[in-house]
């Protein structure tokens, strides 16, 4: 796969101690947090713009397969050399360039760990909103290719929202500038937003300016717990019917509380509880007080019972960080889940709980679901327990049928098959049930444009993996 003199050629753009060969380095880069490695055949560790661009360079010559490398936790195998080829591993590019508290922006390189960005702002007042469960780890970059969400999206949006310019390099080595530093911008067709999301295939992304806003100066959290998932869902109703927009309205089930309880001892809600909710709320002290009332008011009006507020920042944390161990509370269960992030119009969550309801009768397997029922975002973890694996092929055949049928189902009620986690490879094979032919065939065209060889993340989203 890689051609004669590649190796040197690489050595000479990076230097030697930042080219990684041999079988042992190389491996962890061919993995993230999907558990699905395919090793890379080279690891370029480059530290500047000029030297990706050096690489993208002979790489679309030598058409050999490149993939953008952030802090490897993507859920769907995006970062996975899955046809061989060199890993762009950007972890050296990971300095924060500039917080600019009078324009309210922040310019980042893209290896920068979101936890770090939000420390850094939030010490100077400001407050960067995007918030997945995985912001000890991953990357700004990262998330800006996956347009990562978290619980924080419902008031605030998905990364998308704060993008507001790029510096990429084209897998043909040209460097482009997108977007700019003021907060309008409609010069042109937004290649901004065209590349937030784009999974690693359209260009990589050297530099970003984000948007902040002003830190909120009062945060409240309500946890509640109901007898179905209905009434946790009527909660959510009466909120809105009530105009609060809570910051985070997270919701978790049964399975998920139980689970939870056997990791660490302590759960979101007593046992029995069908459901519980986490609800933020922020701004003014005065109006996170006043809307935290009726959030409370909300939850009792639908028949939540142990409605516990956190008064201090520990019970708050506290709380946050149960929410952040469900995934591997669940791992500890089954270590194969299917972890899907679907997503539907907030009034059809309840179908979607009955169309799981259905899938875990018929294929007798623990199905597990929580997630931000503000924005119909709901991560329906599908497992294959240690009791199967007698009979593993079986129960990966059911778990799969499942899977299928689910995406199917979010599809008829109008929802969607990822909202957070993107298509990578694993959700390849499902693109056609989302998107027509010709949207297809669109997106393909775009792809062709930017990456006309196919070199970059080959793959990766389109079910056939070809580029044109
Ligand atoms: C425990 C856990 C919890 C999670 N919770 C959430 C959650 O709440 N919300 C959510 O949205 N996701 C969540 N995720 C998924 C994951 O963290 C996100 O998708 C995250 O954005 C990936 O960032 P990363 O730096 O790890 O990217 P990687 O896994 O390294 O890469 C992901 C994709 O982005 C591309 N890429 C990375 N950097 C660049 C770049 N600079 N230029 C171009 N392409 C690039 C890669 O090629 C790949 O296709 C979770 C994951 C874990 C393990």
């Amino acid at each position: 796969l890689i051609a004669t003199g590649f190796l040197e050629r690489v050595v000479d753009i990076v230097g030697g101690p930042f080219v990684l060969q041999d079988a042992a380095a190389v491996a962890p880069y061919g993995a993230d947090a999907l558990k699905q490695p395919h090793a890379p055949d080279l690891v370029a560790l480059p530290g500047s713009t000029q030297e990706i661009s050096s690489l993208a360079t002979l790489c679309d010559e030598l058409r050999v397969p490149m993939v953008v490398r952030g802090a490897g936790t993507g859920y769907t195998g995006g970062a996975v050399p899955i046809r061989g080829g060199i890993v762009l591993s950007l972890e050296r590019l990971n300095q924060i360039l500039e917080i600019d508290p009078v324009n309210l922006l922040a310019r980042v390189q893209p290896n920068v760990i979101t936890g770090q960005l939000q420390d850094a702002v939030e010490r100077v007042g400001l407050f960067y909103p995007p918030d997945p469960a995985s912001l000890q780890q991953s990357s700004i970059g990262g998330n800006v290719a996956e347009c990562a969400g978290g619980p924080r999206a419902f008031k605030y949006g998905t990364t998308k929202r704060y993008v507001l310019a790029l510096e990429a390099v084209l897998p043909t080595g040209e460097i482009v500038h997108t977007g700019s530093k003021a907060v309008k911008n409609v010069v042109g067709y937004d290649l901004t937003q065209l590349l937030v999301g784009s999974e690693g295939t359209l260009a990589i992304i050297t530099e970003i300016i984000l948007r902040l806003v002003p830190k909120p100066p009062a945060q409240r959290t309500v946890r509640a717990a109901f007898s179905s998932i209905e009434a946790a869902v009527t909660a959510v109703t009466n909120l809105i019917q009530l105009r609060v927009v809570p910051a985070a309205i997270e919701l978790v089930d049964q399975h998920s509380l139980d689970a939870l309880r056997a990791h660490s001892g302590t759960s979101l809600a007593p046992e029995g509880a069908a459901a519980a909710l986490i609800v933020e709320v922020d701004g003014s002290k005065k109006a996170a007080d006043e809307e935290l009332d009726l959030v409370d008011q909300a939850c009792r009006a639908a028949g939540g019972v142990d409605v516990q507020r956190a008064v201090t920042d520990a019970d708050r944390d506290a709380i946050w960080q149960l929410r952040r161990e469900l995934s591997p509370a669940l791992k500890r269960i089954a270590s194969i889940k299917l972890n899907n992030d679907v997503v539907v119009p907030r009034g059809r969550v309840p179908q979607l709980f009955e169309l799981v309801a259905r899938l875990r009768q018929e294929s007798r397997l623990p199905i597990a679901c929580f997630g931000h029922a503000g924005d119909g975002n709901i991560h329906v973890n599908i497992m294959v327990p240690e009791a199967e694996r007698a009979r593993l092929d079986d129960a990966m055949n059911r778990a799969r049928a499942a899977e299928r049928q689910l995406f199917e189902g979010v599809v008829a009620l109008e929802g969607s098959i990822s909202g957070e986690h993107g298509i990578g490879f694993t959700k390849a094979p499902y693109l056609g049930l989302e998107l027509s032919p010709s949207e297809i065939a669109l997106m393909k065209r775009v792809k062709a444009a930017f990456d006309p060889h196919g070199i970059l993340n080959p793959g990766k989203i389109f079910p056939d993996g070809q580029a044109g």
